[in-house]
């Protein structure tokens, strides 16, 4: 995958005529897209970011003026845009109300049906099928749970291989990806 060097705007190389003018409009349609043309570039995202504080090369207010350049490939190939940890810190606080956690996944749908997915997506993608859940469940959360007088948490991946299996389409992506990305 390619790596946007975000460090600044200035250091992104331009080949004008490797631009796609349609590239916003195309993310503009997609579902949580839509607002993407109200970035005025303030900076606000960038600058509440806790993966930007802790990663110089994360940069969302970058990520979205290149795909308002039209920079379509450089965007949907980088790695950068799989780093959203989709707080929304960014969401509630842009005044342009761009919704920025929802811009990077309409992104993120464009990059998958590209093919364009980060590897680390087949180890959650494996557990969603095994146990229904991403993320893994131990007794300490149900004993909090407890305490607290909610109902324990029981795995139950029968529904969610349901879906899998009509979504199949996408784990052989993820899959035939992530083995491209290991050569
Ligand atoms: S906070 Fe909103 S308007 Fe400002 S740069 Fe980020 S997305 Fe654009
Ligand atoms: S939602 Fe994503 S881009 Fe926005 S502040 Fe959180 S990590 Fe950064």
């Amino acid at each position: 995958m390619t790596e946007i060097n975000t460090k600044s705007q200035s250091d992104c190389e331009i080949v004008v005529a490797e631009l796609d003018p349609d590239f916003k409009f195309e993310i503009a349609n997609e579902p949580g897209g839509e607002n993407i043309l109200f970035c005025f570039q303030c900076g606000t995202c960038v600058a509440v970011c806790p993966v930007a504080a802790k990663n110089p090369e994360y940069d969302p207010k970058k990520i979205i003026w290149m795909a308002l350049l039209g920079l379509r490939e450089k965007v949907l190939s980088s790695k950068a845009i799989w780093l959203c940890s989709t707080c929304y810190s960014c969401y509630i606080r842009c005044p342009q109300n761009v919704k920025i956690t929802s811009v990077m996944s309409a992104i993120q749908n464009i990059a998958t049906r590209e093919g364009h997915v980060h590897s680390s997506y087949e180890a959650g993608l494996k557990m969603l099928e095994e146990t229904g859940r991403t993320v893994e469940l131990s007794e300490f959360e149900n004993q909090k749970r407890e305490k607290l007088n909610c109902p324990p948490i029981v795995e139950n991946a029968e529904s969610t291989k349901k879906i899998l299996n009509v979504t199949r389409k996408l784990k052989e992506k993820i899959k035939d990806k992530s083995q491209g990305d290991e050569k």
